[in-house]
């Protein structure tokens, strides 16, 4: 069965060639127990290791069952000590950090027998080597006897053809001798066992057939077996059918941890060691993520105050920068600087700036109905909830249309409460101021309380954008036309001006020689009770009413110098809303939340677009609009007071303009667009472009918009970016430093791992699954490096967002990390190290078996 012919076995070359077997010719029976004798270097190991593929013949054939080897590929090899060959080494060669069950399973672990399977048959190979209870023990906790056993049984369990027994009693006393060789005997009573040995005395107590050989030649044979044809006849008859031997790779992650767990200090110091670097990046990430989160939030609230907008004439500064260098001639280039002074036109370059544009569809056919609401219904549900937020001006005031009774008790003595429009009251105390302002003051204008005291706002129609914003406190959000929301800011005030105008505090007295107004009705106020405060809408029928002579009288106008109000005295006051039905409730009270640092809405009255809906709705088709319509350019003045007297505050000069003013005209003036973030503001523009670039879009039908805030938003982004981009650079090197040194720890692994390397091929490990062995240490350390890393870094960002949020305001969680990071972190720590493991790994694939058993 098998058959050694001519074997060379030669190493080294040229004049340090080493002729270790000088051509062997041996046949060997199916069973019987073989002694090899000979002194010590004449060739026993290295003929054992021929014999058991551990080592190649350099000339002449092996044959195993009638097959000659000769064209045999390394996987067979493999496969033939896997599943044929049983070695038992002079020095047991166990592996340390196994215990004996797990050492003896290795084999079978090897040729991919399921775990039940395995322990079975290693338990019962143990049982026969008389080793039963002793399955959990460290080879280090056994006697030397004991641990040839182990060896044994480890040779046995696969149920080889040949058991290899290199001087198995070499290091054992003579008592244990006898047990160990009367164990061999017993197992070669149905295989072939080869043993080698240098004591006669046992050779010849225990074997069938002693082979002498002396410098790599057989001197003697005492039972030769000669080869007959019809044994060769035979070929495959006899050989067992096997599966390739491979090692999951759950084996290799199991030896693995086993040799990592008793090097735990080692193990665990390499860990941190590689952990720096992914504490590193990780911190970088989780900061410049807090940091971009803080900017964006930062921007998405700059972003709702600073809309992009395109108006009616709109002022592009961001052409200003270009501008600069405009119309310089070659001559100033020529740095003919030393004489001249030169004019800039920089008048033209202002108005180059003052853009037009023509909103209204005899222009721009489509672009707001078509090109605009088209994408603005996209904006409103793309995926991520909305990208940008719509907001439309119909150039009429909502202030004229909402009424509120008003309280004023005036320092003259005259006093009583007024209906008029919300608006109208800020109107009346400028002309208070203004009269108080002498002509040489004339560039302070008392109109800066309308500027600085807004009161009124529309919602934006998104519920997503209002809601990141601002927090309910009590009622519900404004969705009909006729309701109303009270916003507050963030220490739940309303200012005393805007408060007034609601009609909640009076006003008791104004002093115009200091700009000094009094006011009463309380300090405070309970939710409920503003939750019961009700407004009025009047609509242009019921405000303006026709004098018949073409003019009509202004309801509600107030004559700030006079005493009379709509006709009446100011001392007996007005009852104008007490007919009015529309009425609009507040439902609700809202606040800026705690982080946002500037809301879409002012603090006062807001109201939703169904209103201005309605408001439009209703008024393009009342008297003084359709009159407006019917007249001459030079006679739309149709606005009087009391005494008949034209009002210049409704003067209008173009038809648009006074029906607009009127609530008559539906024609958009404004648009603005409230973008979610960066990003979204960026391809909104990107869009509004697309309607400039169209083909055949003359200057004329061009529209512009403006974005104030793009210029400061751009440069602060570009600066995160890259100073995230240059630390994270920084900390790569460190993560680069940790890989090469866990590459270098993986290479010291290996050199102390080496006899472990030659055990495993052996018993017919494949090279691939020793680098398999040394990949699954370094992708552990790794992943340990990694989630040690993590864990480093999640516990780090709560000291740093406790110094951080004590030196900043507002600033929230500067450091966290998010979860995709510390995933794709821990993915990279592994990775590299894998990658650092890969060259040692080979290494350590590569090493000669027989070479690495040798080691100590
Ligand atoms: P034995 O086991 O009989 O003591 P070996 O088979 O180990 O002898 O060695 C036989 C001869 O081959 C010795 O001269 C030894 O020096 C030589 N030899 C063994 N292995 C190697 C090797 N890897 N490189 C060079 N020479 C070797
Ligand atoms: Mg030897």
């Amino acid at each position: 069965m098998l058959q050694l012919k001519s074997i060379v076995k030669t190493y080294g070359e040229g004049q340090f060639a080493v002729n270790a077997l000088k051509g062997i010719d041996l046949n060997f029976r199916k069973s019987e127990f073989v002694s090899v004798l000979g002194p010590s270097g004449c060739g026993k190991t290295t003929l054992l290791n021929i014999i058991g593929g551990l080592d190649k013949y350099t000339d002449g054939d092996l044959i195993i069952n009638g097959v000659s080897t000769k064209e045999y590929k390394s996987s067979d090899w493999d496969t033939y000590r896997n599943s044929a060959i049983g070695f038992v080494f002079q020095n047991y060669n166990l592996i340390p950090h196994q215990n004996v069950l797990s050492n003896v399973e290795l084999a079978l672990t090897l040729s991919g027998v399921d775990k039940v399977e395995r322990k079975r048959r290693a338990k019962i190979a143990l049982e026969k080597v008389g080793l039963k209870g002793l399955e959990h023990k460290l080879p280090n906790q056994m006697s030397g006897g004991q641990m040839q056993r182990v060896a044994i049984a480890r040779a046995l369990v696969n149920d080889p053809d040949i058991i290899l027994a290199d001087e198995p009693t070499g290091a054992l006393d003579s008592e244990t001798s006898i047990q160990v060789m009367e164990l061999l005997k017993e197992v070669a009573k149905d295989r072939l066992v080869i043993m080698v040995t240098h004591n006669p005395t046992i050779a010849k107590k225990y074997s069938t057939r002693i082979i002498t050989l002396l410098d790599g030649k057989v001197t003697g044979d005492s039972n030769p077996f000669l080869n007959t044809d019809t044994e060769l006849q035979k070929k495959d008859s006899g050989k067992k059918q096997v599966k390739d031997s491979k090692m999951k790779f759950a084996t290799a992650f199991r030896l693995s941890l086993s040799n990592l767990f008793t090097k735990k200090a080692r193990t665990i110091l390499t860990a941190i060691a590689g952990s720096i670097g992914i504490i590193g990046i990780a911190l970088v990430l989780s900061v410049s993520t807090g940091f971009s989160t803080y900017i964006n939030n930062l921007q998405a609230s700059t972003l709702s105050v600073y809309p992009v907008t395109i108006s009616e004439s709109t002022i592009d500064l961001t052409d200003f920068e270009k501008l600069i260098n405009k119309n310089v001639s070659d001559e100033m280039l020529q740095q003919k600087l030393t004489e001249y002074v030169y004019t800039r036109q920089m008048f033209g370059d202002l108005s180059n700036m003052l853009k037009s544009n023509q909103l209204s569809d005899e222009y721009v056919n489509g672009y707001v109905e078509k090109f605009i609401e088209k994408e603005n219904e996209k904006a409103k549900n793309t995926e991520n909830g909305w990208s940008y937020c719509l907001q439309k001006n119909y150039g009429f005031d909502v202030n004229d249309y909402i009424y509120s009774e008003i309280k004023l008790g005036l320092s003259a003595g005259v006093g009583g409460k007024f209906d008029m429009p919300v608006d109208q009251l800020v109107r009346f105390l400028e002309g208070m101021f203004d009269e108080g302002i002498s002509a040489s003051d004339m560039n302070i204008s008392a109109s800066f309380i309308r500027e600085y005291i807004p009161t009124m706002s529309e919602i934006p129609d998104n519920q997503s954008l209002i809601s990141s914003q601002y927090e309910l406190l009590k009622g519900k959000w404004a969705t009909e036309e006729d309701e109303v929301i009270l916003v507050v800011d963030k220490y739940n005030r309303i200012s005393d001006i805007t408060l007034a105008l609601l009609g909640i505090k009076s006003i008791d007295g104004i002093n115009k020689s200091n700009y000094t107004v009094t006011f009463g009705g309380g300090d405070k106020f309970s939710f409920d009770e503003l939750l019961q405060k009700k407004f009025y809408y009047i609509k242009n029928d019921v405000r303006y009413i026709s004098n018949g002579d073409g003019t009509y009288n202004d309801q509600t106008y107030i004559n700030t110098t006079d005493t009379v109000y709509a006709g009446k005295s100011l001392s007996t006051g007005n009852d104008f809303l007490d007919d009015i039905d529309t009425e609009i409730k507040v439902v609700g009270i809202v606040r800026l939340k705690e982080n946002v640092s500037q809301g879409v809405l002012d603090t006062g009255i807001a109201y939703t677009s169904k209103l201005v809906a309605k408001i439009l709705n209703d008024n393009k088709s009342s008297a003084i609009v359709n009159d407006v319509k019917s007249r001459a350019e030079s006679n739309r003045n149709v606005l009087v007071n009391a005494w008949g007297e034209p009002m210049v505050s409704a003067l209008k000069t173009t038809c648009q303009e006074t029906e607009r003013t009127l609530a008559g005209n539906p024609q958009v003036s404004k648009l603005y667009f409230y973008s979610v973030d960066y990003d979204a503001k960026e391809n909104l523009k990107l869009y509004l472009d697309q309607w400039n670039d169209a083909e055949g879009r003359t200057e004329e039908t061009k529209v512009h918009y403006s974005d104030s805030t793009e210029m400061l938003f751009k440069a602060l982004n570009s600066i995160v970016d890259a100073v995230g981009i240059v630390l994270i650079c920084f900390t790569a090197i460190s993560l680069v430093v940790s890989s090469i040194m866990i590459g270098i720890i993986t290479y010291v692994s290996v050199v102390e791992r080496t006899k472990e390397i030659g055990i495993l091929r052996s018993i017919g490990a494949r090279k691939k699954d020793i680098s398999r062995i040394f990949n699954a240490e370094t992708f552990l350390t790794g992943l340990f490096a990694g989630l040690i890393g993590i864990t480093a870094t999640y516990l780090l960002t709560i000291p740093i967002n406790l110094i951080v949020g004590t030196l900043i305001e507002n600033v929230g969680n500067i450091a966290s990390l998010k979860i995709t990071h510390a995933v794709v972190l821990v993915v990279v720590s592994f990775i590299l190290t894998l990658i650092a493991g890969l060259i040692p790994s080979r290494i350590a694939a590569k090493k000669d078996p027989v070479v690495a058993l040798r080691t100590e």
